[in-house]
């Protein structure tokens, strides 16, 4: 993957001139591997972790040393499902703002997705190559944000845009093929296809491509080395998408007992985005356009939601949290965990949607998602023990450093 590569080459590097060395003392680490270490200190040299301290061994000299005894440590977070540079914020006059707008206004919803606890994002569709500039600014410390790894613009058929050609379309396998090489020569780290309708208030879910236009995009996909994701609201094109060898799914409800155990089988993660419609909700009595009756409609789908994650957390697939945080939506990202519990997972279990696997997810499970000797130096603070209460990460958040720098000080206890 493409951005690996950019991030291993900055982080194995010798430690610069000017460059801090530091020692971050928590009363409790949870390292995303497994381990609970008490007491645990946690020495940082330029952007990663270079040891990890169990109890009663003390930084040598030399070190910064930065007391967060009274919280819980934890690795970075990753949303797997965002959309940083959707922003309906109002202009005047009326209207949308241009891209180059959007992406003055997505570094606030970097920022609110710092302060969750989130250091990577995972950004599943933007107009004009507005999530690309976006990460390679991130990446180039010219704006502050999460890491990102970015599919460009999500593939389109034109039963979704109603026969309507544009940048994002394409018609058979032959033009699918061709705009997956294009996006990826463009900067794409992965591939995104909205293979079913359902958007917005359109809780929906026919499919909108064949089962050949999608085999196409992986084998594509997977032949320049990069992943795919599948966006279906309904179970079919989910079933398609399996047979085809994706390598997750987005929002899918309903899936038969034979695509999720197909799901565990092949290691098709499932990315549930339930809060999504939950947030949706919310702002359904503000939106002129929305039809009477969608709130129920959203309740609905999020009761199958949760029950298709029960399900498919009980037959061994695995989860990564994904917000699909869009607009004003942003700072909510993490609210997806409660959820999660809620599907049946533990606690723990919900924690290492965020950490563990969507890090594996991403093919990057050395490098972030965990708290350990090489990886990023992506860690959080959080009010309390998650293993009791997952609300410790979800509302708990009290710091967070990116790469060996503080993004979130520490805010009062
Ligand atoms: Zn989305």
């Amino acid at each position: 993957m493409l951005s690996r590569r950019t991030f291993l080459a900055a982080s194995s590097l010798p430690l610069l001139r000017g460059e801090t060395a530091r020692a971050i003392r928590f009363g409790l680490l949870l390292d995303g591997r497994g381990g609970a270490i008490s007491d645990a200190t946690v020495l940082i040299r330029g952007d990663q972790v270079e040891d990890v301290l169990a109890k009663g061994r003390r930084a040598p000299a030399g070190y910064q040393q930065i007391d967060l005894r009274r919280f819980t440590g934890l690795p970075g977070l990753i949303d797997v499902h965002t959309h940083m540079t959707y922003n309906n914020a109002p202009k005047p006059g009326g209207g949308q703002w241009p891209p180059a707008a959007r992406l003055v206004l997505a570094e606030e919803n970097a920022r609110k997705t710092l302060e969750t606890g989130v250091t990577t994002v995972r950004d599943l569709n933007a107009a004009a190559g507005l999530s690309i500039a976006m990460r390679d600014l991130i990446q180039a410390g010219r704006m502050q944000g999460p890491r990102m790894f970015v599919c460009g613009a999500g593939i389109l058929s034109l039963k979704a845009t109603r026969g309507r050609r544009n940048d994002q379309t394409a018609e058979g396998p032959a033009e699918v093929e061709a705009l997956v090489r294009k996006q990826i020569a463009e900067g794409a780290d992965f591939i995104k296809m909205f293979a079913s309708t359902g958007s917005g208030p359109d809780v929906s879910g026919d499919p909108t491509f064949s089962y050949e236009e999608i085999r196409a995009a992986v084998d594509t996909a997977h032949a320049l080395g990069r992943g795919i994701t599948v966006h279906s609201y309904g179970p079919a094109a989910a079933r398609d998408a399996l047979r085809a060898r994706a390598d997750s799914i987005e929002h899918a409800v309903d899936l038969d007992d034979e695509t999720l155990e197909g799901m565990a089988r092949q290691g098709v993660f499932y990315v549930p985005t339930i809060d999504h419609n939950r947030y949706y909700s919310d702002i359904a009595p503000e939106q002129k356009n929305w039809p009477a009756g969608v709130q129920a409609a959203f309740q609905q789908f999020i009761e199958r939601n949760v029950e298709t994650a029960r399900r498919a957390h009980r037959k061994g697939v695995r989860l990564a949290m994904g917000s699909d945080a869009v607009n004003s939506m942003f700072g909510q990202n993490t609210r997806e965990l409660a959820w999660m519990v809620k599907a049946g997972l533990t606690p723990e279990q919900a924690l290492a949607t965020a950490t563990a696997n969507a890090a594996s997810m991403l093919g990057v499970e050395r490098e972030l998602g965990c708290v350990a000797r090489g990886a990023f130096a992506d860690l959080i603070a959080v009010d309390g023990d998650p293993r009791k209460s997952i609300e410790a990460v979800v509302r708990g958040v009290k710091w967070v450093m990116k790469g060996g720098e503080v993004v979130v000080p520490l805010r009062n206890a």
